[in-house]
Parts: structure tokens; sequence; C-alpha cells
């Protein structure tokens, strides 16, 4: 059974909870139906809600409260605030990876730095510990950062980068898989920017993803300035309501002489734009919506992005 198991159900059993609505991330969807057997073995129905699931803004408490359950299990994630009339637990599921051997090996490439803010999710934090360790007794100083959401010190989200941003340190040395976390981290500072990987057990220099990134998103910016009807997607999911945004960015494309209309979805899909005629998709919701831009056909841009397309480029 997955670490800590017991004491959840110890929790769960404590709130005299009956039925429990589970969020699973995809990732962890081969082992649900193991896990709701445990519970039902505890007396506890389970409903498994079978959309994706990427964070703990994505709290469902509509559907879990019509189905009649009385508390919502949220693996994978940590809690951040967001308000639920049901109670939730937050099963962060911690993942084991041993980062001393990747540094040992690694060492060279950021031995030249003397600081270092170092960040994960929270599937990799306890790794933090260690690598501050590490790098310690190397004479480096390490800089574990206060996140704007969440509430453990060197912990990250996609939209939450405060942590890394100490302006103390002379490099950011993040620990985790994929490129969605780093990615938010080079759109935040200059500074180098170093992944320790646990998908490849190696360090690797994600800096030069940054020139890339600004390529692209110029590139969309300058298509998006030619655009006349503005689609303002806001999610509602709980924690990517954006609602206040989203009417400030439309004034300002209006005031801008663009139409702009303010559009709600759960998980945003092309499919679900079909029958609208959009130019430009600006993004209020989950900033992953980045890596999925080649797919919408349009532009895509990011609230930060919109005061740009009044500025004229020299090149
Ligand atoms: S909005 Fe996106 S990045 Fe932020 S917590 Fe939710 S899924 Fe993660």
């Amino acid at each position: 059974m997955l670490e800590g198991f017991e004491e959840l159900v110890l929790e769960i059993k404590k709130r005299d909870v009956k039925r429990l609505f589970i969020q699973v991330p995809e990732g962890l969807k081969t082992r649900i139906q193991e896990l709701a057997n445990s519970f039902e073995g505890q007396g506890i129905v389970v409903v498994i809600s079978c959309e994706p699931m990427w964070g703990a803004c994505d709290i469902r408490f509509h559907e879990a409260g019509d189905l009649g359950c009385d508390a919502i299990l949220n693996i994978g994630h940590t809690d951040f605030g967001v308000k639920s009339p049901i109670p939730i637990f937050y099963w962060p599921f911690r993942l084991d990876f041993d980062p001393i051997p990747v540094l040992e090996s690694s060492w060279k490439k950021i031995e030249r730095f003397k600081s270092f803010s170092l960040v994960s999710t929270t599937q990799h934090i306890e790794c933090l510990d260690v690598i501050k360790v590490f790098l310690e007794k190397k004479g480096k100083v390490v800089l574990l950062g206060k996140p704007a959401i969440s509430k453990t010190h060197g912990q990250i989200l996609g939209c939450d980068q405060a942590a890394a941003l100490d302006e103390k340190a002379d490099c950011i040395l993040f620990v985790g898989s994929g490129r969605f976390h780093p990615l938010g981290i080079i759109r935040k500072t200059e500074k180098p920017v170093f992944v320790l990987s646990t998908d490849t057990n190696s360090i690797e220099d994600f800096s030069k993803e940054r020139e890339r990134f600004y390529r692209i998103k110029f590139a969309q910016i300058e298509k998006a300035k030619d655009g006349k009807n503005f689609g303002i997607v806001v999610s509602s999911k709980p924690g990517q309501m954006y609602i206040k945004q989203a009417e400030v960015l439309k004034n300002k494309l209006e005031g801008m002489g663009k139409k702009a209309w303010i559009l709600v979805m759960d998980f945003i899909t092309k499919e679900k734009l079909m029958g609208l005629k959009l130019d430009v998709l600006v993004n209020c919701a989950c900033p992953r919506l980045d890596e999925d831009a080649h797919l919408f056909g349009m532009p895509v841009l990011n609230p930060e992005d919109v005061g740009k397309l009044s500025e004229v480029v020299v090149l």
C-alpha cells in the first residue's frame, strides 16, 4: 500500500467520512483502483474522479457535493488555501529519489556558483535538505525561498516561482522532472537555471531554453497585434478563477480597439472553442497552457503579454 495510507485512513475516519471523492493526477491513475479497494475495505465508499487534475487549484467540490460525498481526497498536491464547503484531505505523495550520485557525477556543471536557490515540487521536496547539506559541505550558500502560494520553503508550483527568486542567489537549482516548472522559472529571472533531473539522473543547464521560449513568445505577440477578436479564457477550477484579471484585460484590449470576450471552461481545449470566431487567446488560467499553445492554431498570450501588443518593436 502507498506510504502514509494508515495515517490517512485514521484522519478520514475521525471525521466520520462515509463517502469519499478522490482526485488523482494522471501519473497515479494506475494505482487508484487498488487504493479505492483499500478505502472500501475500511467501510468508506469511494467515488473516483476521472477528470484530469494537475494541482491543488482543481478541487471539484461542486461535483463531490452533488454526489453526496462528505470529503475530498486530493492526491499528489499540498494545500494552498482553496476554500471548499467540503473538507479536503491532501495526500502529497512523495517520491523516493537519491540526489547525491547525480550531484557527484555532474558537479563540474555547477561548481563555479557560490550561492544556490534550491527549489522543487512537493513530490521531491524532501530531497532539498539532503542537497542543502551536500552543497554546504562544499562551502556553498543555500537559500530555500518562501513561496507566495504554497506553504513549504523551497516549494514551487507552475504558477508560483517566488521560492526560486531570492536576490542573493547566483543560480537556481530545480529538482524534479519535466519542463513545466523550470520554464516557469526562466520567465521570472535572468539568472542561470539548472535542473537536477529525476528523469535522466543528470544536471542540465536549462538557461538555453530561455532564448527559445522568448523567440516563440515574441512571434506570438507580433502575430497577435494583427488580431481583432480576442478570447480571454478563465477556468472554472476554483484555484484558477481569475475573473477580475479577465475583466481588466478585456477593458485594456477594448481600449486598444480590439473585440474581446471572456470565456469559461474547466479543462481548456481547442475543441471547446469550435464555432467561435477568434484570432487570439489570452490565458488567465493555468500557465501550463503555454506547453500546448501550438495546438490552438492561433497565438496564446499570457496576461502580462497583453500590454506588449501596443509596443512598437524596432529590429
Ligand atoms: S494553476 Fe496550474 S500551476 Fe498552478 S497549481 Fe494549478 S495546475 Fe499547478
